[in-house]
């Protein structure tokens, strides 16, 4: 037994040794099973003694930590999906390496099963994760490639679900770039890759022993960039590494301005015990500090959705914002779009304004939601078995499980063809639901507004009123002093006279 996901596999028989099987579609979270034990009270703890007695009925508490690679499902809509656990890496300041251990991938037979279960369960978003994609199936004979085309010619023609290629570190995608850029401009894929460069120093990589060069990085980017229309790469940065001098930093500092990435994870140096990196010379905590923070404002400077506003762009919409006003949505590249709109569309893909931009996402109108309709399914299918008979336009080398209908030619998107319109007037009554809800927030800051507003006026008058009867009762109490003190002057007077 290596790992958790080792006690339940499918089927029941059990894996090949040396082969993983991700965890069978019938394991899921129950969140509505714990909400109602813990309203019902004694009743669901009889129910729960008794079932404890009972072998295979008992009920497990899990708590996750860390990232999405540790999560089963993020919502309905998302399915996060490991591909291997371990990696064939040995990076100096790894403590991961310690818990994952060697490469272990599942098989493509799995992976292709369990994306059609979940696909028939509603999800609309696979998240392909591991500690290294690129890395992928080198320990059961195949590759990183040969995976994505089986899984992308399992999404549905409607265009409906997207598939989110996990971190890959950029040694093992090296040798499979072109293959990697074709998948990448399938519709259904998101143009998205999270690739670490972690220094701009080559003597810091080779330090961190993390087998590439920044030249091999560099490939890496301008490959995908070239060969994958509006191709998004989000990187990570580690300042301070033992030894990293002034120079090394400079030169990262110029890599990130050079390709002014838009999404950059910036960490500080923090040794891991039990990691060689642990037992090398720190740079002080100060300094570390100052890269950090130096870092961070150049990135932060950086304006890269300046460019989208105004744009019209076709978003996937899979979660709700935390300000619990916004849907989230994303572009083919992976950028946030925050929309508003009634929860019935999250699932669903749309067409969107960009109204304005800021520096972590966009946000945009409905103008239409896209949905798969009966006579659209037609046309898809006639255009898959066109796919199927002509080898020279078909995208899917496999014309039995061509499912890339969606595309004329090599996975290029066509204006029209992955755009399901509705009829003329949902997109006005979407419009509507969301010029409703907009209407609906800005009344109820105004209340809010006009509350606080009449608190103050009030607290005001109070304090206005407060002050004119303390000078009322000060002019009174004057008045009755004069007057005494004018009696007994008077009273005096007159005692002194007789
Ligand atoms: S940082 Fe290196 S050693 Fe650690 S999990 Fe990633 S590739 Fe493996």
């Amino acid at each position: 037994m290596e790992d958790i996901e080792d006690l339940l596999v499918a089927g029941g028989g059990g894996a090949i040794p040396g082969f993983r099987v991700p965890v069978a579609a019938a394991v899921g979270v129950n969140h509505k099973h714990i909400k109602k034990n813990r309203i019902s009270g004694s009743i669901s703890n009889a129910t729960s003694c008794n079932s404890s007695k009972i072998p295979g009925t008992q009920t497990i508490y899990l708590k996750t930590f860390g990232c999405s690679h540790n999560q089963v499902r993020k919502n309905k809509f998302v399915e996060i999906l490991p591909i291997n656990v371990g990696c064939l890496g040995a990076c100096t300041y790894c403590k991961t390496k310690h818990a994952r251990g060697h490469l272990g991938s599942y098989t493509v037979d799995s992976l292709v099963g369990r994306v059609r279960t979940v696909i028939a369960d509603g999800v609309r978003e696979l998240w392909l994760s591991s500690e290294d994609t690129g890395a992928y199936g080198r320990d059961i004979g195949v590759s990183l490639p040969i995976l994505l085309n089986s899984l992308v010619s399992e999404l549905p023609p409607d265009g409906s679900t997207m598939l989110r290629i996990g971190m890959t570190n950029p040694p093992y995608i090296l040798e499979h770039l072109k293959e990697i850029a074709e998948v990448l401009r399938h519709p259904c894929v998101y143009s998205f890759l999270h690739v670490p460069v972690q220094s701009g120093s080559d003597s810091i990589l080779s330090a961190m022993n993390r087998e590439y060069t920044v030249s091999e990085f560099r490939t890496v980017v301008d490959t995908l960039i070239e060969l994958v229309p509006g191709m998004q790469i989000a990187t990570d940065v580690i300042c301070g590494f033992p030894g990293e001098t002034d120079e090394d930093f400079e030169q990262t500092i110029n890599l990130i301005k050079e390709y002014k990435f838009p999404q950059v994870h910036i960490s500080q140096f923090y040794p891991r015990p039990g990691t060689p990196a642990a037992r090398m010379k720190k740079v002080p905590s100060n300094i570390v500090k100052k890269r950090s923070r130096e870092l961070t404002t150049i990135f932060e400077s950086f304006t890269p959705y300046v460019i989208m506003e105004g744009k019209i762009e076709q978003i996937w919409i899979t979660d709700v914002a935390t300000d619990g006003i916004h849907l989230v949505g994303h572009t083919k590249g992976y950028i946030q779009v925050l929309v508003i709109g009634p929860g019935s569309m999250l699932g669903s893909s749309a067409m969107v304004k960009i109204t304005s931009v800021g520096r972590w996402s966009v946000f945009g109108d409905v103008i239409e939601i896209l949905t798969e309709q009966a006579h659209s399914r037609e046309n898809l299918s006639n255009r898959n078995s066109k796919c199927s008979n002509d080898s020279d336009t078909c995208c899917s080398k496999d014309s039995e499980t061509c499912a890339c209908g969606l595309a004329s030619s090599c996975g290029q998107k066509q204006e029209g063809t992955i755009s399901v319109s509705m009829n003329d007037q949902k997109p006005r009554s979407q419009n509507l639901i969301g010029w409703l809800l907009r209407k609906r927030k800005n009344n109820s800051q105004k209340e809010m507004e006009n509350e606080v507003v009449s608190k103050f006026e009030e607290k005001l008058r109070t304090s206005e009123w407060a002050f004119v009867d303390s000078a009322l009762l000060g002019v009174m109490l004057t008045s009755l002093l004069t007057a005494i003190a004018i009696c007994l002057y008077l009273g005096f007077s007159g005692f002194s006279s007789k």
